[in-house]
């Protein structure tokens, strides 16, 4: 299977030249390349990502680095996917190669009394047959899902996560007419699939020049089949217009919407919050918004690690329907306050990616993670960063230089006290 990386990251093997040709690799971008210096400028500048998983080339930049990446790098990725799935210290981000890795995570949270959200890694992707393979695998993952909920022995609130471009939308080949068609006819069939297997799907957002469609696609779905919830991203100014009106939308009356609000981890450089701590205070207006503007069919997931946030949902929440609220979180990012709330009686659920790519993902994970960083040696750590820019045309980033730490940790003490007084 060549899958490509989830969604905040870099895509895996590109690809065609446009015209289906493969790209030629050849030695003169070897020197270049380890400099990292043929990666051209983007055109576009609009999906570098930010937030927890770092900084992510736009397509282009990503299609010229693919292209030009030469066979010891190619070598260096695939040892570091290696690595990030196979050794102890490195292992946290990403479950495992194969969706019978994830399932058994799910069943392992389960057992703790949270769901999961599985999401096998891919994104970006151009080439129709790497299309196929990612349709592939969830035609193989939903009917395994659902034979163990049938047997049991997994949660019926278990999900996946799509999103359009590894579904298609992206996609560039002479079979195919409109992309964006193509990727919502593959979502709509894993939606009804999922459905028939007793599975709900998170549709993930990417970058603004996806949210129209990514809402429209959304309603359209929702609407038909119910077992769909949308991410929002509070960096974006529309999005309290845009969650208001799916707490509305006359087609979501019967089947109502399931947001998912988080921080957006696209570089967003219009209408955007661009700067952490005006996305923190968006985040924290938008929880406003979803609980006291809201009647109780509108369920609300905040996906968050931070702190401040879980402490505002968490008082907010308290007199909305239990049912209708969550906390979600990516695994192996702060787990202890995933456990720390899940043994307080709050509903936390865990996204759970897997697949065979997991170097680009995890070393962004890595890199926003201090704790983890100050366990390595600073040569190691330069060593990934230097491999990630050379391979995906950009340095993956760090903590936002931004974000006040002294104002985490209080808030984390906070939510240590406030739990402390209000087991569920
Ligand atoms: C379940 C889930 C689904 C998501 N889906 C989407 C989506 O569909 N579209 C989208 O654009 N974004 C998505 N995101 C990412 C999100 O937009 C943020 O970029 C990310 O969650 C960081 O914001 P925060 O509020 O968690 O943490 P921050 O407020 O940025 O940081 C709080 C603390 O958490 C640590 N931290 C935060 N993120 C990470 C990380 N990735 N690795 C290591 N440590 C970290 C920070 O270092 C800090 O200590 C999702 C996040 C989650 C939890």
């Amino acid at each position: 299977m060549k899958l490509g990386t989830k969604a905040d990251e870099p895509i895996g093997k590109v690809v065609t030249d446009g015209n289906g040709r493969k790209p030629t690799r050849t030695p003169r971008f070897f020197s270049l390349n380890l400099l990292g210096r043929n990666v051209e400028p983007s055109n576009s500048g609009k999906e570098r990502q930010i937030g927890a998983g770092g900084t992510t080339p736009n397509n282009q930049q990503q299609h010229n680095a693919e292209r030009s990446t030469p066979w010891l790098m190619s070598a260096f990725e695939a040892a570091g996917n290696w690595a990030f799935l196979h050794v102890n210290f490195l292992k946290q981000w990403v479950v495992g190669a194969a969706a019978e890795d994830a399932i058994k995570q799910a069943q392992k949270l389960n057992e703790k009394g949270s769901s999961a959200i599985i999401c096998c890694l891919g994104e970006h992707i151009k080439e129709k047959a790497v299309v196929d393979e990612m349709m592939q695998e969830y035609r193989r993952l939903l009917p395994m899902l659902g034979s163990e909920i049938r047997a049991g022995r997994i949660h019926t609130e278990t999900s996946i996560a799509i999103r359009p471009s590894p579904f298609g939308s992206d996609v560039v080949d002479s079979t195919v007419v409109d992309a964006r068609a193509y990727s919502k006819t593959n979502m709509e069939e894993l939606v009804k699939l999922a459905k028939e297997n007793g599975v709900l799907v998170w549709m993930d957002m990417e970058g603004s020049h996806f949210t129209d469609y990514t809402l429209e696609v959304y309603k359209e779905l929702q609407a038909k089949y119910g077992n769909v919830g949308i991410a929002l991203q509070a960096n974006l100014v529309r999005t309290a217009d845009d969650m208001r009106s799916l707490m509305t939308a006359p087609e979501l009356t019967q089947n109502r919407a399931y947001v998912r609000l988080v921080k957006g981890i696209y570089k967003e450089t219009v209408n955007a919050y661009e700067a952490w701590n005006e996305n923190h205070k968006n985040f924290s207006d938008l929880i406003g918004i979803a609980f006291k503007e809201s009647d109780a069919g509108f369920k609300v997931a905040v996906g968050t690690h931070h702190a401040g946030h879980m402490l505002e949902a968490l008082e907010l929440s308290k007199d909305y329907p239990k049912e209708k609220f969550e906390i979600q979180t990516l695994m192996g990012v702060r787990d202890d306050l995933t456990d720390l709330l899940r043994s307080n009686g709050y509903a936390v659920t865990v996204y759970v990616p897997y697949g065979k790519k997991a170097f680009a993902y995890s070393v962004r994970r890595m890199m926003r993670s201090p704790e983890k960083m100050s366990t390595m040696l600073p040569m190691v750590v330069s060593i990934f960063k230097a491999a990630y820019k050379i391979l995906y045309g950009s340095e993956p980033v760090g903590v936002p230089t931004d974000m006040d730490s002294s104002e985490l940790k209080s808030k984390e003490r906070e939510l240590r006290t406030y739990l402390n007084g209000t087991a569920q």
